[in-house]
């Protein structure tokens, strides 16, 4: 039986899996993380790609690195320091290639694709070995067989679900971006819908080279950052969040409150209003209510009777609410997990394992957007990795420290 299974190779998972590595006993044999993709890391760079995303939100200190300014570091030991980028009023942000390329070192110097294991988890049950009654830990089931493991840690991200408007099921040439888009095709006009920085990224990229329109439902909202950067601490986090009993309607409500969801960064909005200047792409604004595909064309027909005509539309709507994913909801169930509001995932705040119905600690532990309930605003982005290995790694029982982490 394996100590630690982590479902999801992504930045959660992978800057999990080098805390555990670092700050425990637990070795090669004893540590896994499940993830159906070829690498560590896959589904962001993919989802980087599609969007053609050049440079991160977030600041330096966040990546999939254990020590904070070890991107700042590998910048200035390879002469790249130009690819911190300022930002007014905010520290500077990495270039994507910059980013990956420190995340591939990461990866590399500490071998942790040696712990990958190239699957899909399909569900999680409980683990009794043979004695029937409160289980040792877990098995895994996996497309690749099953896994046994004392304790598990999701880091599922989104899950792999996207929110699709109701007027786009099923209409040709109308995409999502993280999903069935293919950013390599060329088109002569893109609609592109969303309000938010991928919306904004995709849009400004296409119109270097075909006609582009931006439809947001809202006038486009400016924000440097996802949530106040004060939700990077754990004070911030216990005053505002956990105040609140976990898994509550009043929770959900302070994280909604302070995300900056749909908004985009200052240099993105420049962006498009330079493209929109220059006559390369129209910014519009209004609610679509019906799609249809017309001799090869997709035609959105507006709230108040516009309409309008491209070759394809590609929906920069995000992803659909992981408390409700189906893998979630079964998990759930087989293992007696409590649910709270919406499906939170009611945590314990100390060591962000998963609370049994009966109130008792289970073995399963979550990081990433599904830990918002107890991480808060930040839980799902790179920052919310760190914070959640705080809590998660202390709480490994049999697992020994065997080095204290460094300040965030
Ligand atoms: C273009 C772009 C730019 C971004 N910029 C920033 C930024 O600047 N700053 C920031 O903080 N955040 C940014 N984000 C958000 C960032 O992607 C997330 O913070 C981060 O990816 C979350 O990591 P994660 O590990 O939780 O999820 P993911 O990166 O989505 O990884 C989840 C992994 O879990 C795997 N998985 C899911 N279900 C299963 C299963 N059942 N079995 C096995 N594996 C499974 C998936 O295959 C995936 O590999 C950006 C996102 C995008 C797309």
């Amino acid at each position: 039986m394996l100590e630690v299974v982590i479902v999801g190779g992504g930045i959660h998972g992978t800057y999990l899996l080098g805390r555990i590595l670092e700050e425990t006993d637990l070795g090669r044999d004893e540590v896994a993380i499940i993830d159906p993709h070829d690498g560590l890391l896959e589904a962001f760079r993919r989802n980087g790609r599609a969007c053609e995303m050049t440079e991160l939100r977030s600041t330096f200190v966040h990546h999939v690195g254990t020590e904070p300014f070890g991107l700042e570091d590998f910048a200035e030991a390879r002469g790249r320091e130009d690819e911190l980028l300022p930002t007014p009023g905010y520290p500077r942000r990495p270039s994507l290639s910059l980013f990956l390329d420190y995340a591939d070192y990461v990866v590399d110097g500490n071998d942790l694709e040696a712990h990958h294991r190239r699957a899909t988890v399909e569900a999680i049950r409980e683990h009794d070995g043979g004695r029937p009654g409160r289980g040792e830990g877990v098995v895994l089931e996996t497309t690749d067989g099953p896994i046994r493991a004392r304790h598990c840690v999701l880091a599922i991200g989104h899950g792999g679900r996207y929110r699709r408007p109701d007027w786009a099921a099923g209409v040709e040439g109308v995409t999502h971006v993280w999903a069935d888009f293919d950013p390599g095709r060329r088109a002569g006009g893109t609609v592109v819908v969303g309000g938010g920085i991928t919306a904004g990224q995709l849009a400004t990229s296409l119109s270097e080279r075909e006609r582009v329109t931006l439809l947001t439902r809202h006038p486009v909202a400016e924000a440097t950052t996802e949530a106040d950067p004060r939700w990077i601490n754990w004070d911030h986090i216990e005053a505002r969040l956990h105040r609140h009993p976990p898994g509550s309607r009043a929770r959900q409500a302070v994280i909604e409150d302070a995300r900056n969801d749909a908004t985009i960064p200052s240099y993105v909005h420049e962006r498009l209003r330079e493209r929109a200047d220059d006559g390369r792409l129209e910014l519009r604004r209004g609610e679509v209510t019906s799609a249809r595909s017309v001799d090869g064309d997709v035609r959105l027909l507006l709230e108040g009777g516009g309409c309008l005509r491209a070759d394809r539309a590609v929906l920069a709507t995000g992803f659909a609410p992981v408390f409700e994913h189906p893998f979630v909801e079964g998990v759930a169930d087989a293992l007696d997990l409590e649910r709270g509001y919406g499906g939170m995932p009611v945590l314990e705040d100390e060591t962000l394992a998963w609370r049994r119905t009966d109130g008792d600690r289970s073995r399963l532990f979550v990081t990433g957007a599904l830990a918002a309930g107890t991480v808060g605003a930040l839980a799902g982005n790179i920052a919310g990795a760190r914070r959640s290995a705080d809590r998660i790694v202390p709480a490994l029982e049999g697992a020994r420290p065997i080095r204290v982490p460094s300040p965030p």
